[in-house]
């Protein structure tokens, strides 16, 4: 595979930083450009982030003196250093959309984990063993907005990111409804303990956005290309409610589900077990090797103890059992900022580039 000189933008923010930190060592992408707000600009990225790092893992010191840019002023001089950008910034909505077009319009491919394009239709919003083929749609784009090469490609939400997964091999019994809570950490509001210090002791019931976000992308990711756009599916029906926890990183969720042709226990666990996607097949260098792991003990899986499985990048799933109301009920776990945030980003680049799209 040929390499890539990729830019960050929102370089200093906590998902910026998770990909400071998978990028380190990436063998295929390296990164030679970082910008975020004009506050960071002009500075070296150690400068930049100050005190504000927030994961274990030290800055990389092979990006510590690269210059920070400003993402909406040198558009074009970050377009002409890197090949694609990924993008993650804090910015109004209408903003991110007009930004991340500027780039794609500059011929920079734009990987987003943001949400502001995540209801374009000819936009791809991919999990990549999921939906890896609605990456045609990027032909469409382009045609929209006059470019050769760039387009805006975006990660879904963090907190779909366990349940989707789970529900996907399941979708052949004809999944009819189901019903998520979420326990989300609260890296995914971009906190730590020492910055959310109300979160101890606590649980807030109320994340801006959040469930509409968790119902509705998932059935754009389970939607088909058709004439030039996504058309979101029509089932199966989703209802959610997702509170914040005092947990610093892994999103839970607490699941039920009906089916219209009812599977045993056994047979959902196999389907689990045996589930690969593109990204197993191509051996994509951030891929897990077992996407979704089956806990059968009881008190699993736990945020502390399996958030990490597979780099982060694998989904655990327990507790499936027999309900009264729905057919069965379970409990599944991701890493939001990794699967759920930068490292699914990246596996989703590793996937275009496999597949040519970052030419
Ligand atoms: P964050 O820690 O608050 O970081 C925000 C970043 O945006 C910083 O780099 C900041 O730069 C930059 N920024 C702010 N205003 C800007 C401007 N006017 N122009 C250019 N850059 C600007 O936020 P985050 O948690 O990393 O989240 C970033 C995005 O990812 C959000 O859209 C969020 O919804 C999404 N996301 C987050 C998670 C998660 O788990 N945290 C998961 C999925 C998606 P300065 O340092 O210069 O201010």
């Amino acid at each position: 595979m040929k390499t890539f000189n990729v830019g960050i933008i929102g370089a200093t923010g906590m998902v910026g930083q998770r990909f400071a930190v998978l990028l380190e060592n990436h063998p295929w992408f390296h990164v030679t450009a970082l910008a975020a707000s004009g506050r960071s600009a002009g500075k070296t990225y150690e400068q930049a982030v100050g005190d504000r790092w927030k994961l274990k893992q030290p800055m990389p010191a092979s990006m510590k003196d690269l210059m920070v840019m400003d993402a909406t002023e040198d558009v074009e001089k970050m377009a002409a250093a890197v090949d694609f950008v990924f993008c993650a910034v804090d910015m109004k909505k209408e903003e991110i959309r007009a930004l991340e077009e500027r780039y794609a319009k500059a011929e920079c491919p734009v990987i987003s984990n943001n949400s502001a394009h995540r209801g374009t239709p000819d936009v791809p919003m991919i999990i990549p063993e999921i939906n890896p083929d609605h990456a045609e749609v990027i032909a469409a784009q382009r045609k929209r907005l006059g470019t050769k090469r760039g387009f805006v490609a975006v990660k879904s939400n963090c907190s779909l990111q366990s349940y989707v997964p789970a529900l996907h091999p399941l979708m052949e019994y004809g999944v009819t409804k189901a019903l998520a809570c979420t326990y989300q950490a609260i890296s995914g509001a971009g906190k730590t303990f020492e910055t959310f210090p109300e979160i101890v002791d606590n649980v807030i019931p109320f994340i801006g956005g959040e469930e509409e976000k968790s119902e509705q992308e998932p059935l754009k990711i389970w939607g088909k290309l058709e004439n030039g756009a996504i058309t979101p599916a029509k089932g199966p029906s989703i209802t959610t409610q997702c509170l914040r926890v005092p947990v610093s990183d892994g999103h839970t969720a607490a699941v039920f589900v009906s089916f219209a042709q009812k599977p045993s226990i056994e047979e959902i666990k196999q389907k689990w077990a045996d589930f690969k996607g593109v990204p197993q097949e191509l051996q994509l260098p951030s891929a897990p090797k077992q996407f979704l792991h089956y806990f059968e003990e009881d008190n699993r899986p736990q945020a502390k103890l399996d958030r990490d499985l597979e780099g982060g990048m694998a989904v655990s799933i327990g507790r499936l059992r027999e309900d009264s109301q729905y057919d069965y009920k379970f409990v599944c776990l991701s890493h939001n900022t990794i699967r759920g945030a930068a490292g699914g980003a990246v596996l989703m680049a590793e996937l275009l580039a496999a597949k040519g799209y970052l030419d």
